[in-house]
């Protein structure tokens, strides 16, 4: 029988105001990048507590503009987790670099320090860190690897907008850090990425090769003391930000730690309904000292008391109304990279984890009814 129940697994909220925000951009006779770009661009860095941020148009084109300014060239081999989206490691590919997987570590679901160890090369170059779900990576252990061999470290943030470690937001620090404000994400401009950096150089080559790789003067050169002279130093890509998405994110950006407080009473909640199964493994929080989960996704493993699999709750759960999503499937499952890596690949906590995974509805419009009605049924069925 179907159920009448709806409960999307994702669903945005546009705070009130919004439209307004967006009016004026429209009004203002200027739509693409411009000033309202820049002051989202400053807003959200004095939110994170970095000097540097590079609004593009997804957090895609963020981590291929990271990867190239960093130098990353073809041949060089990028230490990367296979349980994250594809485009962390598609952009590798589009720039000529090898993605060299690694299994990640249990309790944080993020790359496993000491697995790192195992397959560093002459050829290594870089660690790309996924925050998984909003839950900070092991960074010091991770930094501290890359500093004794001399690789750069990329942090894939997607998830991790006001995830804290050690007291600290991450990309506060010193590596390239991307953010996506696709439309599930935690903070959304319906698309769009932010890079954010200390370094003013590399922010300035981001910007650039975001820009076609035309030289500064040509960002305002429809404004009336701009110039129709530039120059270009690079052949860049079309990765720019609009206004019109600014507008947005500048909303959401005044509404985020109210957004913020609602997703962990929600989260909240889900631990109470959940936490007496035995048969079920909620997700791990942070145990250092200072540092916040950000809770973009709230998964569930199941265990081997489970008296039902993963892929069966997802349709039983689809039948009495509940959307969820599986992130992720590992990359080095996927045709792609499966018919292309050299070396067949065995990532033990990666697959294990990938087949009792399972995420759950978590936005701000979800009632604490729902995980009511939603952890019932887990409960029943699980
Ligand atoms: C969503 C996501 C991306 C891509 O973000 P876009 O803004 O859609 O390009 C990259 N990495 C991870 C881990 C993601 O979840």
């Amino acid at each position: 029988m179907k159920s009448k129940k709806n409960i999307p697994f994702a669903k945005t909220h546009i705070p009130p105001g919004t439209l307004g925000e967006i009016g004026k951009v429209f009004r203002s006779g200027w739509i693409a990048t411009g000033p309202k770009t820049a002051e989202f661009e400053t807003a959200f860095c004095n939110v994170i507590g970095n000097r540097h941020g590079v609004a593009v148009s997804s957090c895609t084109a963020a981590l291929h503009l990271a990867y190239s300014t960093l130098n990353i060239k073809p041949g060089d081999e990028v230490i990367v987790p296979s349980f994250t989206f594809c485009s962390t490691i598609n952009m590798l590919i589009h720039i000529g670099a090898i993605p060299v997987f690694c299994d990640i570590d249990e309790n944080t679901l993020c790359l496993n320090p000491s697995e790192i160890i195992k397959i560093i090369t002459a050829k290594t170059k870089a660690i790309v860190v996924v925050h998984f779900a909003g839950m900070p990576a092991l960074m010091d252990e991770i930094n501290s690897i890359a500093k004794k061999h001399n690789l750069k470290v990329i942090e894939d943030a997607a998830h991790a907008f006001l995830t804290k470690y050690k007291d600290k937001y991450v990309g506060s620090g010193n590596n390239l850090t991307c953010f996506s404000f696709y439309a599930t994400k935690n903070l959304t401009t319906a698309e769009g990425g932010m890079v954010v950096t200390n370094s003013t150089n590399l922010a300035e080559n981001i910007r650039i090769l975001s820009r076609h790789g035309m030289t500064k003067q040509a960002w305002s050169r429809y404004e009336t003391n701009g110039s129709w002279k530039y120059d270009v130093i690079a052949p860049g890509y079309k990765y720019n930000f609009t206004d019109i998405q600014a507008a947005i994110g500048l909303k959401q950006l005044e509404h985020a730690e109210v957004s913020r407080n609602i997703r962990l009473k929600l989260v909240n909640h889900y631990f109470s309904e959940l936490s007496d199964n035995p048969r079920l493994l909620l997700p791990t929080k942070p145990t250092e000292k200072g540092s916040e989960h950000a809770w973009h996704l709230f998964t569930i493993r199941l265990t081997s008391k489970s008296q039902i699999n993963r892929d069966d709750l997802i349709f039983k759960l689809k039948e009495k109304g509940v959307g969820t999503s599986v992130h992720f499937i590992p990359n080095h499952l996927q045709s792609y990279y499966k018919n292309t890596s050299p070396n067949r690949y065995h990532l033990p906590v990666t697959e294990s984890v990938y087949q009792n995974i399972l995420s759950l509805p978590l936005y701000e419009d979800l009632k604490s009814s729902d995980i009511t009605y939603i952890a019932k049924i887990i409960n029943q069925l699980v």
